[in-house]
């Protein structure tokens, strides 16, 4: 492929020599054109330089904090930010994703893992920039069908009946397919600013869901708990 207007062009901000030529090894093969930086500055000036369509953060670098690099980030950008996390703190990675990344992998990950993660980012910021102006399209995967332009929701085929809450947490998640969503922000979504920041009622409607539209609830095919930081719906075809 020579065609390189279009690939998509993704920056990495790493500083760990080992886990950037993984990445690169990794990504090798793919259409993505990669520009690497070895620090949250460098990564900075790139991203203003370069505008590149995704960016692969590490949160662990050696001048300035990850989440400090996407604070600023957002102040003037919604290029979508994946973070490389080595931490396993989920509250490190719930803040991250509500200071604005968009997903994050945790060190040791494998390459089927990151391409995945990559393609679902690129899709989700190409889809927000086409919802402006268009309908978008039914959401399906497996049995299960979500129709946005008049608000049906089919299992098989058959409709499945959703409390307008349900609905709007439903369509929330399959609008942003495969990418994790935040307790803090689908309860903002959903429930406001003011909230309380209790998930109870948030957990609540989500096992109503579930019973309604998973054949097994504990083991769900649809939607997919990430222990300790949100919930992420399992990708549309
Ligand atoms: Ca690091």
């Amino acid at each position: 492929m020579n065609n390189n207007l279009s690939k998509n062009s993704i920056l990495l901000i790493e500083d760990e020599e080992n886990i950037r030529s993984f990445i690169l090894t990794a990504l090798k093969n793919q259409s993505y054109r990669i520009t690497t930086a070895g620090c949250g500055e460098e990564g900075l000036h790139l991203s203003a330089s370069l505008c590149p369509d995704l960016i692969l953060l590490d949160l662990g670098l050696p001048d300035l904090d990850g989440m400090e690099v996407i604070r600023k980030l957002r102040s003037w950008s919604a290029v979508p930010i994946i973070v490389i996390s080595a931490r396993t703190n989920e509250h490190e990675k719930a803040r991250a994703l509500d200071l604005g990344a968009d997903d994050y992998i945790t060190k040791p990950f494998g390459t089927v893992e990151l391409l995945a993660r990559i393609r679902t980012s690129l899709r989700h910021s190409r889809q927000m920039q086409d919802m402006a102006s268009t309908e978008p399209r039914p959401y399906h995967c497996k049995d299960l069908t979500i129709h946005f332009e008049n608000h049906v929701v089919t299992l098989r085929g058959e409709n499945i009946h959703l409390t307008q809450i349900e609905y709007k947490l439903l369509t929330l998640l399959a609008r942003n397919s495969g990418k994790v969503l935040t307790y803090t922000w689908l309860m903002e979504k959903i429930w406001g600013p003011y909230t309380d920041n209790n998930n109870q009622i948030l957990r609540v409607n989500m096992a109503n869901i579930r019973r309604k539209i998973e054949k097994n609830p504990a083991t769900p095919e649809y939607v997919f708990t990430e222990i300790g930081i949100g919930y992420r719906m399992a990708e549309g075809d």
